[in-house]
């Protein structure tokens, strides 16, 4: 049990990374899915993001 939630911090500060790394390239707020402009309003609530909204909302439905 304590070994997922450790894995699920792990995934987080790796999608943190990954945000900052593409933040750095230039080429921070496109959708990793559909490679549109995330929402400025959706990056500033979390930075991390890697979808758009509607791709995030098909994924946690999926
Ligand atoms: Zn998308």
């Amino acid at each position: 049990m304590a070994k997922a939630s450790q894995q699920r911090r792990e995934a987080q500060r790796a999608r943190a990374r990954r945000a900052l790394k593409r933040l750095e390239e230039g080429e921070g707020g496109l959708c990793i899915d559909c490679l549109e402009p995330i929402a400025k309003s959706r990056l500033e609530v979390d930075p991390s993001a890697e979808r758009c909204i509607a791709c995030a909302e098909a994924q946690e439905q999926g």
